[in-house]
């Protein structure tokens, strides 16, 4: 390990053993990762609140004897803190202080994590470049000029910035998975099902998973540790007793069956093409054997997500109404505060998912477009289950490019749907997948994705191990 690097760019398992041994004190570690903020903050504006350093400076002897021995970690600012504000990144929640704790919040510091801060998104996770954010964007550590991903590009930036050791997203359609490849970093989304939601704003109920950034797959597994498992208070979160999710790393995957859907690799650059030949080489020197799949109905994916996720969101939002929660435009009869609290406090996005939605659950038409999409949804979900009964892990690009520039897309929202298109698949079956460095195009890191059948997470980290030590570790954007 190369002695030069300063703590908050080493990931959390090397500072545990670093800590366990009496070399370094967490101490040092926070103090570190503030450094970096102060540094790094100004340019990249991953956060939207930072805690304050004596806090966590003297949180961290409190926790000395915790797993997470008081580390801090960022998180999404979509996760219910007490700590900090709530506000994703939305006008109507700019002020909102919860007064619960997410059921992944309470699980970190019951295991000595300190949350470092809430990090930026898209206004309700709705987006692929953080630029939807009511606030300001993000930008991506590896080129200032281009954005981080999204929906979750604030986490992904502050850990590929090293403002933070690690972070919590949430994957809806992609928002770790996507962000994490645009960043270079590593980013899980787990089976729907296995991580608690209580806590997490919800944008579209049957497909919102919270889930690990990290700087390495150790890391991810570690995380994932924490926060997976049964809470009685997320009715859709599933009974299964607890695994190690670190247990499989370092196992060989000679024999594992490598499926390569020929859907996802039609319109690729010839440069990520490359990229996608240079891992199938990976694999099979790993002792893999990769062959050619079929998903019939990618094609589908999109629209079918866009309606479901939508007409989700437009049930989900009706909430924010002016009189529940923070903002609202007073001073009028009810029904036009109604109206103009949603009007003025809602950005553009936010306002079209929702008029979508709304248009496919009316009456008359929920089944020729919300029923049609639900049927959709089973096809794909059985494209994953055919292709599973034949490999044992699927590989892809996470998105078909690199990170885009800023305002690149902002004027053609469908442009900005189509960079899902390889990730919202794995999330309508809702089964996991991971995002992983894999390479650079154009100069710029582009993320392998892996997916499992459902609950086969460790599996997908056992591959994804196995990928990384053969490779190029993550690309770090302060070495360059
Ligand atoms: N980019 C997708 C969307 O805009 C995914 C978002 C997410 O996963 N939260 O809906």
């Amino acid at each position: 390990m190369n002695a030069q690097q300063s703590l908050n760019e080493k990931p959390v398992h090397e500072l545990l053993a670093l800590i366990e041994k009496g070399e370094i004190h967490p101490r040092d570690v926070i103090s570190d990762v503030y450094r970096a903020i102060a540094q790094r903050e100004d340019q990249i504006r991953a956060y939207i609140s930072i805690a304050p350093p004596e806090h966590l400076l003297q949180g961290c002897e409190r926790l000395r004897d915790r797993p997470l021995r008081g580390l801090p970690i960022a998180v999404k600012d979509n996760i219910s803190t007490v700590d900090l504000k709530t506000t994703c990144a939305s006008r109507f929640l700019e002020d909102f202080q919860p007064i619960f704790d997410a059921t992944v919040i309470e699980r970190l510091k019951d295991a000595g994590a300190q949350i470092l801060g809430k990090t930026n998104l898209d206004e309700f996770a709705m987006g692929s470049s953080t630029e939807n954010s009511a606030f300001f964007p993000t930008r991506n550590p590896h080129d200032l000029e281009r954005v981080p991903g999204g929906s979750s590009g604030g986490s992904a930036a502050a850990v590929a910035a090293h403002e933070a050791l690690w972070a919590l997203g949430s994957d809806t359609g992609g928002s770790i998975r996507q962000p994490a490849s645009f960043c270079g970093i590593v980013g899980l989304k787990p089976t729907y099902g296995l991580v608690s939601r209580y806590g997490l704003v919800a944008f579209a109920s049957s497909l919102d998973q919270i889930g690990p950034m990290t700087k390495d797959v150790r890391d991810c597994a570690l995380l994932l540790n924490v926060i997976a498992g049964r809470d009685r208070r997320d009715s859709t979160s599933l009974e299964r007793p607890c695994d190690d999710y670190t247990r499989d790393l370092g196992q060989d995957i000679k024999g594992f069956r490598v499926g390569v859907p020929k859907e996802y690799i039609v319109d690729l650059s010839s440069q990520a093409r490359a990229c996608v030949e240079a891992w199938v080489k990976i694999f099979q020197e790993l002792g893999a054997e990769v062959r050619e799949i079929s998903l019939p109905h990618t094609e589908y994916a999109i629209p079918t997500y866009y309606l479901i996720s939508s007409s989700e969101a437009s049930a989900n939002l009706a909430r924010f109404d002016g009189v529940r929660y923070t903002k609202r435009i007073s001073d009028l009869s009810m029904e036009a505060m109604f109206a103009e609290s949603r009007a003025r406090c809602f950005g553009p996005e936010v306002k079209r998912r929702i008029m979508i939605g709304t248009y496919a659950l009316r009456a008359g038409y929920y089944e020729a477009w919300y029923g049609k999409a639900q049927r959709v949804r089973t096809l794909i979900r059985q494209d994953f289950e055919r292709a599973f009964q034949t490999v044992d892990i699927i590989i892809s690009p996470t998105s078909p490019t690199p990170a885009f520039k800023l305002g690149e897309r902002m004027k053609d929202p469908l442009a900005m749907y189509l960079s899902d298109i390889f990730t919202v698949p794995a999330s309508l079956a809702g089964i996991p997948a991971i995002s992983i460095p894999g390479g650079k195009v154009e100069g710029l890191p582009f993320g392998l994705q892996i997916i499992g059948d459902k609950l086969q997470e460790a599996k997908i980290l056992r591959a994804a191990y196995a990928f990384e030590q053969s490779h190029t570790p993550a690309v770090s954007p302060t070495e360059q």
